[in-house]
């Protein structure tokens, strides 16, 4: 039976601290979140944003601009915030409508307010050297395997997904942990033989059951990263077959209430660190990840 990793809690005390060291700064960490259209789903991760900066003693602004809106407006705005020193950090909820281009509006927020890590600048920082923030969902995983103290250093990590925004990143920051890591994907040929060898599995596919006990080694860490909403309940399911595989596997995390927490506490540690740095009270080759 697997101890279940307790993602909700662990993030409460996180924010604690964060809202502790935040009293003690000379201004409030900022953030900026930029909302385009009404996608249900990134309209409760932005109102989450909001409520967790509130929690944290954060000054938060935030833009709801329809579908309609131009790339140059967008950019506009961005570059307004760029500009404006109360915000340390600025993120534009993804993904955008078709008519806009992601790559441009990502790029054009700058690179020292890139609370999301996702400018190719700080990519190439986590890649290469220092970054002083990494992707939320990452560095969150990263966070609950250090709060267990589940060793990363010299074990088989199993990355299954390799979006730009969790598989990607998780993969490089398992690397730079010196974990000996695979990536699977939709053209992975075998994917149970690949995710039997992982000492720690991270599942980022969308794929309702896509794991089961048969492709888990004993004693394994099993990270769930998946939100699958089923249509007929609304409830939430991750990627993994919790039930069976919790037999298995030496630590789990559970959908909801595990990996999605541990995000929302690591973008407002994101914004403590910027502002920290903009406020010349960190040198960015301090913070590593
Ligand atoms: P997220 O944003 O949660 O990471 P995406 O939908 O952007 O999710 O990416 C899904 C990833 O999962 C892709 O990299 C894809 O190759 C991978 N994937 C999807 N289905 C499977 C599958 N059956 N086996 C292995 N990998 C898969």
């Amino acid at each position: 039976m697997a101890v279940i990793l307790d993602g909700k809690s662990l993030a409460a005390a996180i924010r604690n601290e964060i809202r502790e060291e935040a009293a003690c700064l000379p201004r409030k960490p900022g953030l900026a979140a930029i909302m385009v259209g009404d996608d249900p789903a990134s309209r409760l991760y932005v109102n989450n944003k909001e409520k967790d900066c509130a929690a944290c003693g954060f000054y938060s602004r935030r833009f709801d601009l329809p579908g309609s809106v131009s790339e140059e407006e967008l950019l506009g705005i961005i570059g307004k915030l760029n500009a404006n020193a109360a915000v340390d950090g600025v993120l534009v909820q993804l993904p955008l409508p078709a008519s806009i281009s992601e790559r441009r509006i990502v790029e054009a927020i700058a690179p020292e307010k890139d609370v999301d890590a996702f400018h190719p600048l700080s990519v190439g920082r986590m890649v290469y050297g220092k970054a002083p923030v990494w992707p939320c969902t990452p560095s969150g995983i990263a966070a609950m395997l250090d709060a267990y103290q589940i060793p990363i250093d010299g074990k088989i990590c199993v990355m299954v997904g390799r979006s730009d925004i969790v598989g990607k990143p998780m993969g490089l920051l398992l690397l730079r942990r010196n974990g000996t890591v695979i990536y699977c994907h939709r053209h992975t040929r075998d994917l149970a033989a690949m995710t039997r060898q992982a000492d720690i599995l991270i599942v980022a596919a969308g794929h309702p059951g896509l794991i089961t006990p048969d492709m888990v080694k004993t004693g394994a860490a099993v990270i769930d990263v998946a939100m699958n909403r089923d249509p007929a309940t609304g409830a939430f399911t991750g990627d993994v077959c919790f039930d069976s595989v919790k037999e298995k596997a030496s630590y789990i995390t559970p959908v909801p209430g595990g990996v999605g927490p541990m995000t929302r506490a690591m973008l407002m540690r994101n914004v403590l660190t910027l502002a920290k740095l903009h406020m010349g009270l960190a040198e960015p080759g301090d913070i590593e990840y």
